[in-house]
């Protein structure tokens, strides 16, 4: 461990955590942010961001670029590594990361969330070859073929459309007979020609060969189980938060409880965006908690 002490350092660098970098660094903080595989998040892996104000669509990739450009431009330098556990030390903050510990007066955690996995058999054996968590990134190799999509969410419905260019039908299993996703999106999927709704139904197996061939779909009013032919099966049932290296106050689900100025229970800690427990997970709501986190870290810095 060296003697320096950070002001500020974020984990993470999503939407959340490269908008309190641009907050903190504008406030003159001393910043340090700390990304684990590559800036940008999971908007990253979106194909077009219609809905954060001021921006004509573009893809993930393109917005978060112009975020982490905009970062730079005011001194942002970010490191790649794991932090293992983050830790109250009364007068500043630990962060342990794989290269050592590191000291900060405030931390914010902004490190997102994962997809859940269905957890059914055949799921990880398959992964890589047929079972996706990404349509931009995967969907390519499905040309012309069919596949099925499983989730009912924002995701699974915005996969579904993207993958309904490309492949030649799209069979979205959703255990319910009603979408969660917003109405747009909806009403865009429920019209298009080459996405079929599997309503009321579990996949409850996935199996092929050297790729996957097939999966099983249960409906779960009438019990009856029915195979569908498929060559991929794309995965978008949730959400899990990348909050195990923190031990504070979660909800059942393992999210981040916060307070209204995204406070954790460890004093100096501050959580923003999808890693905490909050109604709406977007690039607007992200970005309104990494403005918010910085500007109260700021303070609690100051009051030290
Ligand atoms: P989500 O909103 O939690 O939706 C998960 C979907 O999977 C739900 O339809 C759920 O069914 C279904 N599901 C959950 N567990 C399942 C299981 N074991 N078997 C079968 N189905 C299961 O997750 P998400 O779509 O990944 O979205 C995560 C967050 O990101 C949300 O806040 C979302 O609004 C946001 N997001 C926004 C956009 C956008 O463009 N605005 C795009 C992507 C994500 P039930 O509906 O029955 O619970």
């Amino acid at each position: 461990m060296t003697d320096k002490i950070y002001d500020l350092i974020i984990i993470g660098g999503g939407p959340g955590g490269l908008t309190a970098a641009i907050y903190a660094l504008r406030a003159k903080l001393d910043v340090l942010l700390i990304e684990k595989t590559g800036i940008g998040g999971q908007i990253a892996l979106s194909d077009v961001v219609e809905n954060y104000p001021g921006t004509a669509p573009m893809s993930g990739v393109e917005l978060m670029a112009k975020f982490e450009e905009q970062a730079k431009a005011f001194g942002l330098e970010p490191r790649y590594g794991e932090v293992g556990s983050v830790k109250d030390n009364g007068g500043y903050r630990v962060v342990d990361t794989a290269d050592g510990e590191l000291r900060a007066r405030a931390v914010i955690i902004a490190s997102g969330a994962k997809p859940r996995r269905l957890g059914v058999p055949g799921e990880t054996e398959y992964t890589g070859r047929g079972v996706s968590y990404c349509a931009t990134c995967d969907g390519f190799f499905f040309r012309n073929k069919d596949v099925v999509v499983v989730g009912g969410g924002d995701t699974a419905v915005k996969e579904a459309l993207f993958l309904a260019k490309i492949v030649n039908k799209v069979s979205l299993v959703h255990r319910r007979d009603s979408l969660r996703a917003e109405k747009i999106i909806q009403e865009k999927a429920l019209n298009d020609p080459k996405i079929d709704f599997v309503w009321d139904s579990v996949v409850t197996g996935i199996y092929g060969d050297k790729t996957v061939s097939g999966v099983t779909v249960r409906n779960v009013k009438t019990d009856a189980s029915r195979e569908l032919a498929v060559a991929g099966a794309f995965v978008f049932v949730g959400i899990l938060p990348n909050s195990d290296f923190i031990d504070c106050d979660k909800d059942e689900a393992g999210f981040i409880r916060t307070d209204d100025r995204l406070r954790t229970s460890i004093p100096g800690v501050f959580a923003v965006g999808d890693v905490r427990t909050t109604v709406l997970r977007q690039v607007a709501t992200a970005v309104g908690d990494g403005a918010t986190a910085a500007y109260v870290a700021g303070e609690f810095i100051e009051s030290l």
